[in-house]
Order: C-alpha cells, then structure tokens, then sequence
C-alpha cells in the first residue's frame, strides 16, 4: 500500500517527493491490493503495466530524480524488492543525497539485506503485518509469510535501521489491531502505522465484505492510542486520516508536491486517480512536474475528482492511466 506524503505545492522546480511504484508483481495476493498486484502481474505478462520500465530506464530516471533536487523517493509495489535493479536504484539515489523509503512484505530482508539497508541509510522500511498470527495474517494476505515478516522487522531493528509495521485494518483484522501493536513492539518496531482501508484496486471490489464498519476502526483506533500512551512505551503511533474520497477532496484543495510513477514510467497525479498527464519515457522529471501542475488545474481533472469525493464507483478506474489530459 501505498500513502502519500509532501509538501504543499507552491513555485517547486520539481516535486519533492515521489512515490515510484515499481513493478507490479508480486508474490502475494492480498484480498485488500490497492494496485491490484500479485504474481503474473507485469512486463509482458499481464496487469495493470504490461511494459515495467527496464533497468536502463529505470537508472536514468533515478539520475534525473538526484539532479532535479528531489528530497525524498519511496518504493512501492508490487514487490519493489524483487525488482532485478532494485539495488541499484538505492545506489544511485543515496549517493545522491536522496532519502529514501521502501514499503515491501519483509520477504527479502534476511542479514545481508539489513545490513545493505543499514549501510544505505534507508530513512524509512515499512513492513506489512495485518494480524498478531499467521492465520489471520496470511488469510489476508495469500502468498505471505507471517513468519519472515515478523523476522525482518526484528532483523531490521538489530541493524539499526528502525523498522515501521503497517497495519491495514478489514473487518477480518480490526479488532485485532491491539494485538499487532505489542507484536511489532516486542519485535523492535519504531512506528506502527496504520489508516482507513483504502477503496482501491481488490480493496474496492471486496468493499461490501472487506471494509470495517465506522465504529469497528474507531474502536481499533482508541485501543492502538491507549496502547501507544503506556508508560512502558511502545512504537510511535501514525494513524492516517483520511480516506481515499477525503484525500482527493484534500489534494483537489490543495495539491501535494509530489507525483506517483507507475511501473511504466506513466506519471500519475495521485494512485487514486486514473490521470497521468506525462510518461518519463519521453518527458524529463521537470516536464513531468509541469505537465502534473497543469494537470491539477485542468477543468476535467478537477471535475473528475469533485465526482469521485461523491460516487466511490469512480474509484474504480483508479488503476487505469488516462492522459495526457
Ligand atoms: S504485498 Fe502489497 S503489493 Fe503485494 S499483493 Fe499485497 S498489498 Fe499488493
């Protein structure tokens, strides 16, 4: 899953933060996938980016990121992890002074691979857990391993590189959300972080029996506040706030600097919206910002989303990549 993070747009030569999707293979299946990913998923395979961009691509995107001056990458996925050049790109945007972010199911994070992480200065891993055991966590999330996620995050906290678990909350998962807490506490983790299902991709097609209620998160919320306020301490608690339709309503308002790249090099404004106004195949980083600006004032745009806010069946083209609008 992927949240959102920058600063509010304003004179910006280039965004300061991006969130680069980078394939969309994936080992798992998670009944709550907001990409859609999963194994046979990606180039020349099938699913939402038939044609991920290649190591080459990928290298000179990254080269481009570090001249623009922007401040903060994040992976994501699919399995960003399991990407071939995936190394190399951590290489390159940390001798750049770029800081840099992964979220990813702690599947390949054994000892060298920490050690790497530490080496690198990875600011921020985020590592899925959505139960306090393998059955719950594997029911919601087939094709994972309750077991080696639960050991990255202890690895990752030996190495220094403090650990974040994110929790995403269903109504198979909510009322254990406590639980996970003192899990990924005794493991070492230094945030939880947790938010509203987000209505995306498998996540909105499994809506009607997949979201908790109102009440059921609100209660989850109240039970992971009181844990993270024991004396005793605890990771630090980070509860997104809003839902997708909120954050379209938030962005709509007032746009973040930051873009999204799909696994195709397509520069997308937001995951939840299908608009991608430039392709970093043919535009440089500073032209795909521009074209993003442009894009957040445009009348169809701005429609899309005041409708979206409104009619979550929208949501649903979110995987979809429409443009240049
Ligand atoms: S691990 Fe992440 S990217 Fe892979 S299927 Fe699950 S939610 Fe999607």
């Amino acid at each position: 899953m992927t949240r959102q993070r920058g600063a509010a747009v304003g004179d910006y030569r280039a965004p300061l933060f991006v969130a680069w999707q980078l394939t969309n293979r994936c080992r798992c299946r998670c009944l709550h996938c907001c990409e859609d990913s999963g194994p046979g998923r990606g180039t020349r395979i099938g699913g939402s980016w038939p044609e991920e961009l290649s190591r080459k691509e990928s290298l000179r995107i990254a080269r481009d990121c570090v001249a623009c001056g922007i401040a903060y990458v994040a992976f994501g996925g699919g399995e960003p992890m399991e990407v071939a050049h995936f190394w190399d790109l951590l290489e390159v945007l940390s001798k750049g002074g770029v800081s840099l972010k992964i979220e990813t199911t702690g599947e390949n994070i054994g000892r060298p691979a920490a050690r790497r992480l530490a080496l690198l200065g990875v600011s921020s891993i985020q590592v899925s857990l959505d139960g306090p055991t393998a059955a719950v966590h594997e029911a919601l999330r087939p094709g994972a391993s309750f077991r080696r996620a639960l050991a990255a995050v202890r690895l990752l906290a030996s190495h220094g590189v403090g650990p974040e678990v994110v929790f995403i909350p269903t109504r198979l998962n909510v009322r254990l959300a406590g639980k996970v807490y003192d899990i990924a506490a005794k493991a070492g983790a230094r945030v939880f972080a947790t938010g509203p299902l987000m209505r995306l991709g498998r996540g909105a097609r499994a809506w009607a029996t997949l979201a908790p209620s109102a009440s059921q998160w609100a209660r989850a919320v109240k039970a992971l506040k009181a844990r993270a306020a024991r004396p005793s301490g605890g990771p630090k608690l980070s509860v997104y706030p809003f839902g997708v339709q909120r954050e379209i309503a938030a962005r709509l308002e007032r746009p973040q600097a930051m873009v999204l790249i799909a696994p195709d090099g397509k520069v997308k404004l937001l995951n939840a919206l299908p608009y991608a106004p430039a392709d970093l195949r043919r535009h440089t980083t500073a032209e795909a910002w521009s074209r993003c600006l442009k894009a957040w004032r445009n009348p169809e745009v701005r429609g899309f989303c005041r409708r979206a806010v409104q009619d979550p069946s929208l949501l649903a083209h979110a995987n979809e990549c429409w443009g240049p609008c």
